[in-house]
Parts: C-alpha cells; sequence; structure tokens
C-alpha cells in the first residue's frame, strides 16, 4: 500500500508530446473516459513508485487557457478547482516561446509545476539549446529534459517526480503595471486564496474567465478595467498578454541559445558559395581577399613593429663605450637580429589572418577556384593547398605534398612550392618598401606575391612538359561548410607559428648573424665591416656579379650569399653590416634606388628559399630534383632580377 499519493496532470501544448510522455509514465495502467458533461476523451493512469501513489490525468492540449473554446475551458477547470497536486507541463523546446506562455499561465496559477522540455533532439537539430540549468536558477524549480518518443530523460523525471511533495512554487512570476496589480489584488479577495485567485482575478480583468452571476463583482471588474484603460490607454487584456509575452521573451533571452543548425549551414554555405566559387567571380574574390591579407598585415602590423623598432634603438643607445664587446651586443645582436624581430607584429598577423581564412572554410574555396586554373597548368587542385602553406613557411608547404596521389603531382609541387613567398621574405620586402614604396606598400608586396605564384606555376607547366606528359585527373574535394572561424584558435596557432619565428630568430638566425659579425670585425685592426674585413672582402669579390641587376654593394652580396641559410638573414646581414637601426634606413636610401630595391626583393623572392627547404625538398623527392630546383630558382631569380633592374632603366625609372 501506497504512503502518499499524488494527482499528477500533464499538461501542455497539442503535438508538444503530452501523449507520449503520459505513456511512458503510465505504461498500460490506463483508465479512459470523458470529461463530465462533455465527449473530450479524459485519460487517467495510476501508478506506484518508491511507495508513493501517482495518478496522471491527461488534459487537453492547449496554447491558452480561457473560457472561450471548450478544451481550453476543461483544462482551465480541471486545473484552477481540482487542482491537482502538480502539474508536468510538456514544452517542445523547438517552439520554445509559444509554449512557455502557456507554462507561464499554469505558473500563474500558483501550482506546482514540472516542466518538461520535450522534443530536445528537434530542438538540437534546428541548432537551439535550451539552458536548464538558467532555467532552474530563475525559477527555483528543477527543469527536465526529454525526447519522449524515445523514453529518454524519464528516468529523471522520475526522480522529481518522487520528491514532489517537497517540491517549491516557482518563484518568478510576470509582473504587471501599476493599475493591474491593484485591480488584481482586490479581485483576489474574491477567490478562495487556494483556488488559484491571481489567475483567476487575472482571468476576469481580461475576460477570459466568465464572471459568475455576480452582479457586484461584474461591476467591479467593469471599473477596474475602465480605470486600467484610462490610466495605460489600452485594453485590459491586450496589456496583460502583452505583458505575458514579454516575460517569456525575457525568459528566452536568459535561457535560449540559438545557433545555426547544420541544415542552414549548409544552405547559407551554398548561397555564399554560388559566388565565392563562381566561374568569373572565384578569381578576383580570392585576389582580393590576398590583397586585403597583405593591406591588414600592414595597416595593423606597421604601428606596432615601429615601437619594437624604436625599443631597439632605445636598447641600443644604452650600450656603453666603443669596444670590441659593445661592438658585438649593438651592432651584432641588436642591430642583425632585431633588425628581424621589429617584424614580429607583422608576421603575427599574417599567420592569424591565414588561419582565420582557413578555419572559415575559405581556404579550400580558394583551392576550389584555382583547380580550373591549376588544370591549365597541368598541376592537380590539389597541389593548391600545399603551394598555398608555403606562404607560412616553405619547409611543411614541402612536407605536405606527401597528401598528394601521385608522383608527378608531388615533384611538380615540391619544385613549384620555393617560389611562394613564405612569411621569412616578408621581412625582407617590410624593409624596402618601408623606405622605397612607403605609399604603395600592400600593392608593392602584394605584387611580389602575385610573382610568386606565377613564378610558381611558370616553372610547373615548364617541367611538366619536359618530364611528364600525363593528363590530370579532376579535382574531386569535400568542400566543409562555413563557420564562424575562432579567433582564440586562430590567435593559438598565429602564436606558436610566431614563436617559432622568434626562436628561429633567437637561435639560427642569431647564429648566422654573429659569422657575419665575426667576419665584418676581423682581421683585428680594420674598421668594423668595413670593405677590408674579411666579409668585405668576400662580399666584393661576389659584387660584380649583381651589377647588371642595380645592386653592386658589397653588403647586399654578402645579404645574398648569407640569405641561403634563412632569408631572414639578409635582414639580419644588412642590420649588422650598416650598424643598427637608426642608421640601417639611411645606409640602404644611399644604396640603393627603388628601382635596385625592387630587383632586389625580386631576386630575395626567387633564388634558393632557404638550406632547410632544400633538404626537405631532397628528402621527399631526392636529390636530382633537389639539385634541379636549387640551379632553377639561382637562374630564375638572378635572371629577373636584371631584366627587371634593365627595363625599368630603359624605361628610365632607375
Ligand atoms: P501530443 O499532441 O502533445 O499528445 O503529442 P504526441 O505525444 O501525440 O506527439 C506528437 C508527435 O511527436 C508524435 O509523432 C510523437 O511520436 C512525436 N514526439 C513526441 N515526443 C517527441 C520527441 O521528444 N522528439 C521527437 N522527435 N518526436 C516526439
Ligand atoms: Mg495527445
Amino acid at each position: 500500500m501506497a504512503d502518499k499519493s499524488f494527482v499528477i496532470a500533464v499538461a501542455g501544448n497539442p503535438n508538444s508530446g503530452k501523449t507520449s510522455l503520459f505513456n511512458r509514465l503510465t505504461g498500460s495502467n490506463l483508465k479512459v473516459g470523458n470529461w463530465p458533461g462533455v465527449t473530450v476523451e479524459k485519460k487517467e493512469g495510476e501508478i506506484c513508485r518508491a511507495d508513493i501513489s501517482f495518478t496522471f490525468v491527461d488534459i487537453p492540449g492547449t496554447y491558452g487557457l480561457s473560457a472561450r473554446s471548450e478544451d481550453e475551458r476543461i483544462a482551465m477547470d480541471f486545473l484552477t478547482k481540482a487542482r491537482p497536486d502538480a502539474v508536468i507541463v510538456v514544452l517542445d523546446s523547438a517552439n520554445f516561446n509559444r509554449n512557455f506562455y502557456l507554462f507561464t499561465l499554469i505558473m500563474e496559477m500558483g501550482l506546482k509545476v514540472i516542466p518538461v522540455l520535450n522534443m530536445t533532439d528537434m530542438a538540437e537539430k534546428r541548432g537551439i539549446t535550451l539552458h536548464t540549468d538558467r532555467l532552474a536558477a530563475i525559477f527555483g524549480i528543477p527543469f527536465v529534459k526529454t525526447i519522449a518518443s524515445r523514453g529518454k530523460g524519464i528516468s529523471a523525471l522520475w526522480k522529481v517526480l518522487e520528491g514532489v511533495g517537497e517540491l517549491r512554487k516557482p518563484v518568478h512570476l510576470p509582473v504587471y503595471p501599476e493599475p493591474v496589480e491593484t485591480a488584481v489584488q482586490v479581485l483576489m479577495e474574491r477567490f478562495p486564496k487556494e483556488a488559484s485567485s491571481r489567475f483567476r482575478a487575472l482571468g476576469v480583468l481580461d475576460g477570459g474567465i466568465v464572471i459568475p452571476g455576480n452582479d457586484e463583482l461584474r461591476k467591479t471588474v467593469a471599473r477596474f478595467q475602465g480605470e486600467i484603460e484610462e490610466e495605460l490607454q489600452g485594453e485590459p487584456d491586450e496589456l496583460i498578454a502583452e505583458k505575458r509575452y514579454e516575460f517569456v521573451y525575457s525568459v528566452a533571452k536568459e535561457c535560449v541559445e540559438r545557433r545555426m543548425s547544420t541544415e542552414q549551414k549548409v544552405a547559407l554555405t551554398d548561397r555564399i558559395d554560388r559566388f565565392v566559387t563562381n566561374r568569373y567571380l572565384g578569381g578576383p574574390l580570392f585576389l582580393f581577399a590576398m590583397w586585403l591579407l597583405f593591406f591588414l598585415v600592414f595597416t595593423v602590423g606597421n604601428p606596432f613593429a615601429d615601437w619594437i623598432n624604436r625599443g631597439f634603438g632605445v636598447l641600443s643607445s644604452f650600450v656603453p663605450g666603443s669596444g670590441l664587446f659593445a661592438s658585438f651586443i649593438r651592432e651584432g645582436l641588436i642591430a642583425g637580429v632585431g633588425a628581424v624581430l621589429v617584424f614580429v607584429p607583422n608576421i603575427f598577423i599574417l599567420f592569424f589572418l591565414i588561419a582565420i581564412m582557413e578555419d572559415s572554410g575559405y581556404l579550400s574555396r580558394a583551392a576550389f577556384v584555382a583547380d580550373r586554373f591549376m588544370h591549365a597548368l597541368g598541376l592537380h587542385g590539389k597541389s593548391f593547398i600545399p603551394m598555398l602553406l608555403g606562404f607560412g613557411c616553405n619547409i611543411p608547404a614541402v612536407m605536405a605534398v606527401r597528401t598528394l596521389e601521385n608522383e608527378k603531382d608531388r615533384v611538380l609541387t615540391a619544385l613549384a612550392i620555393p617560389y611562394m613567398s613564405c612569411s621569412a621574405r616578408l621581412p625582407v620586402y617590410l624593409l624596402f618598401v618601408g623606405i622605397f614604396f612607403t605609399r604603395y606598400q600592400s600593392t608593392v608586396v602584394f605584387s611580389l606575391y602575385l610573382l610568386g605564384i606565377f613564378i610558381a606555376v611558370l616553372v610547373a607547366r615548364t617541367l611538366r612538359r619536359i618530364f611528364f606528359t600525363k593528363a590530370v585527373s579532376p579535382l574531386v574535394m569535400e568542400l566543409p561548410a562555413y563557420h564562424v572561424p575562432s579567433v582564440k584558435t586562430a590567435a593559438h596557432s598565429a602564436g606558436i607559428r610566431t614563436l617559432f619565428f622568434i626562436r628561429k630568430a633567437g637561435t639560427f638566425i642569431f647564429g648566422s648573424v654573429m659569422v657575419i659579425w665575426v667576419l665584418a670585425s676581423l682581421p683585428l685592426g680594420v674598421p668594423y665591416a668595413s670593405a677590408q674585413s674579411i666579409i668585405g672582402r668576400i662580399g666584393s669579390a661576389v659584387a660584380p656579379v649583381f651589377h647588371p641587376a642595380g645592386f653592386d654593394s658589397w653588403q647586399a652580396a654578402v645579404a645574398l650569399i648569407f640569405g641561403f641559410l634563412a632569408k631572414e638573414v639578409v635582414v639580419g646581414t644588412f642590420g649588422v653590416l650598416y650598424g643598427g637601426q637608426a642608421a640601417l634606413s639611411s645606409a640602404i636610401g644611399a644604396h640603393f634606388s627603388a628601382l635596385s630595391a625592387m630587383s632586389f626583393m625580386v631576386m630575395t623572392l626567387i633564388y634558393i628559399p632557404c638550406v632547410a627547404t632544400i633538404a626537405v625538398i631532397r628528402r621527399e623527392i631526392g636529390t636530382k630534383w633537389a639539385a634541379l630546383s636549387v640551379g632553377i630558382s639561382v637562374t630564375l631569380g638572378y635572371g629577373l632580377a636584371v631584366v627587371v633592374f634593365q627595363v625599368g632603366k630603359a624605361l628610365g625609372m632607375g
């Protein structure tokens, strides 16, 4: 025999899953009859659990609760007059607002409520998440999530039901404007306290409840309605409904999170892709994206780079004396490594934006757009991804050719990658455009990147003609749905890559720069970094070779020679040889012209990326190809630098 017994009503909107839930709770212990006086079916189920007897009553599904329709009246009368011990309110989570409106009405009845957020599977599919913890905190009662059709969440509901004796009533309810509340306080006296007096008072005010044959009450209500109308300039029923909707919205705002669902995302992705991968728009859009990338690299990065530059300048002015050690710190450490580190902000932004493009799904589109273009060049569209990676660093890009299925694509792509302008080359451009092309910085750098792509493609195409002849298979690739890129993830990956850059500056580049400093200081007795130093003599011996390209200072020759190690070293070398930040700009301004700066940048872009990349190429596709890569890049780099300078001079630009 049960110790206690409770009557639990099951209420909710039509199709919220009431019957499904009811059946899950009661099993087959069902009693079907009619509601008194009408032919509307009444279902009851009795079940014993944890020594408690529960009688569940399935009340008609409704959207509101008033005497205006039979179903609503049955539901309202049962709730307000029969007063069940608690009401399970089944809410369709996918239509939270509409369902919560009914829930609000039931809360106003002053009953114990057990809100059940059903159809959570449907809600999830539509990208709707309900925060039960927040709902519970606002109302001071537990909210249960269920999927009634699959029986999910039913045991959690039972837990709440078993504690229904101790369950509190909801603590948060709509509050109405002053004249309404005053009327409600007075009218509540007319109804028995334990019989939903507040709900009924509101009901007679908004006309949802028919006033029993009581003329005196009718007059009182009419008087209040008149006062409310006059004071608030609106019909009481509208005012009350409006407040209730406001209440629902405010709860939804706190507790309902709407993301785009997968289906919506796919639809949106398709719509965006119609433009982004469009045959005619795709290419220009990609170029615009690249241009924007460099524009941001400059406009956002340069102010920070300036600060760092000034910081190094100040630092170097603190180094006292003119001895060997002071020179080592000033000309070697600060000038050499500092010259490279100055560009850390720009590098970070470049990596950050590439990560954003990758994360948003745009980079795959770029590969897709490029596919047609790549085919025209005899390369597989897939090759574009490693090539794009090359903008960051050629080394991982060459490693990525492993993802290509056939030998030919691997070889051609690995040979094309070194012309993709990696981040190590950026400091060189930044140094020169900052001096010679101040007004067109991003455009000049952008064109250098384009030139790199052009050369990459040209090399691949030519080599294919010579070494391979088979046709390429078309690109079949899955384009991921777009999504809002995570700034945190992008910042994280950019941070890691930037740290790698800084570490390289602190170790490898530092080492190279030190060697140059030593060679610039020897033999003992010669002025530092003069043409008589060892490095000066080496540079001077090589310099005439570069005369046709417009830059024949021995320092430029040294920079290019040591640039074999890493392209950052080019900048570091200038830093060491021209002695510090302040002197650097004026020295370069004196040794170069805008035209020779251009040819120097072209040379830097094209000749050998760095020893490490060559080593990786050798490992991935063999010594023969690696040697060919060195040969081609040096020849092309030198050749193009000469062409740029000679053509420019012929056009009267030098
Ligand atoms: P009622 O009108 O409130 O009694 O709702 P029913 O219980 O008859 O359910 C309406 C429809 O929704 C039925 O086809 C159920 O199988 C389905 N349904 C009920 N609960 C869920 C749920 O949580 N998820 C899903 N996807 N469907 C449900
Ligand atoms: Mg039903």
